[in-house]
């Protein structure tokens, strides 16, 4: 159960979007934007996604963030960590390239946890022209190479659109990975809504996927939704996020994923887009705010993020 600052009731929902992280802030800057958001619950990178250049961590600063989140009503068990994109474990044909995946791996699931952070999301990866099966099966070698004993943060493999040669893009190659992995209770899922619905799962009838999900891997694994709407066609196999309501799953089977009763306990972070206040091609302001708000409502308001997605009309 939540309470706002003021003591008041909020729902059981635990929702938060992706928020930045930076070094001079540390963790409290990334608590700050998601209170900022009305979110009780947060995704971060622990530096720019798309590189490994990482800061030490303040520790400092992260007591006060945790200070913080305990007073606002933000449980550190459901913040997220989302590992650098770059970092590919289906590939090793480059074998320093994988091995140096491996070791910043590692070093990340470090980071994770001297941030006092549970859960840390890592796309599978790309096999690049080397097969599904021995994609999956480097996956496998560079996890068991990164998780050496029972204990640490949880791995919790995304659901991938299927572009181009990703793997992850069905539960059944999720649940090859998790099969060959040696401490299983270090893994888990995440399920993009996005990435599910390109890949060709129709989630207008969530109940009929989620059971699906239970047959091959197990509700119980899932440690994380991202909740994007998207850009594009069922089964498109393309990966672009589209503001909640505003793409082609919409808003009600959206909002059937993030109110299914079996995933009540699982955070649900929101990663869509930037909007332009100006109607420019400048993207530079978060719908969080709004989308949130509109979740929590459980009704869809045009207005609410066309106020602020002036591109949108
Ligand atoms: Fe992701
Ligand atoms: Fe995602
Ligand atoms: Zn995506």
């Amino acid at each position: 159960m939540w309470y706002d600052v003021n003591g008041d009731f909020m729902n059981d929902l635990i929702i938060g979007s992706h928020v930045s992280y930076n070094s001079t802030e540390g963790l409290v800057g990334s608590v700050l934007e998601t209170l900022k958001y009305g979110a009780n619950t947060f995704m971060f990178y622990t530096g720019a996604p798309q590189n490994t250049i990482r800061s030490s961590i303040d520790m400092e600063l992260t007591d006060l963030a945790h200070k913080t989140m305990k007073e606002q009503g933000v449980d550190i068990k459901n913040v997220i960590v989302h590992a650098p994109y770059i970092i590919n474990l289906a590939n090793d044909k480059d074998e320093e390239k994988f091995n140096f995946g491996v070791n910043f791996l590692k070093q990340e699931l470090k980071r994770t946890e001297m941030l006092g952070v549970n859960k840390m999301v890592l796309h599978p990866g790309s096999h690049v022209g080397l097969g599904l099966e021995k994609g999956i099966q480097n996956i496998i070698k560079g996890l068991n190479m990164v998780l050496e004993s029972e204990d640490g943060p949880i791995i919790c493999l995304e659901t991938m659109a299927g572009k181009g040669t990703e793997v992850g893009r069905t539960f059944e190659e999720l649940s090859e990975i998790i099969d060959g992995i040696k401490y299983k209770n270090r893994v888990m899922v995440c399920i993009d809504t996005c990435h599910m619905f390109d890949a060709g799962y129709d989630l207008s009838d969530f109940d009929k996927i989620l059971e699906e999900f239970d047959s091959v891997i197990g509700v119980g694994k899932i440690g994380c939704v991202h909740v994007n709407d998207s850009k594009n066609i069922l089964g498109s196999h393309k990966d672009r996020h589209e503001n909640i309501g505003f793409g082609n799953i919409g808003f009600d089977n959206l909002l059937k994923v993030i109110y299914h009763d079996k995933l009540k306990e699982v955070p649900k972070i929101l990663e869509t887009p930037y909007v332009s206040t100006d109607g420019g091609k400048d993207r530079t302001y978060p719908p969080y705010k709004q989308e949130i708000e509109m979740i929590r409502n459980k009704k869809f308001d045009v207005n609410l993020l066309s106020e602020i997605r002036n591109y949108y009309k």
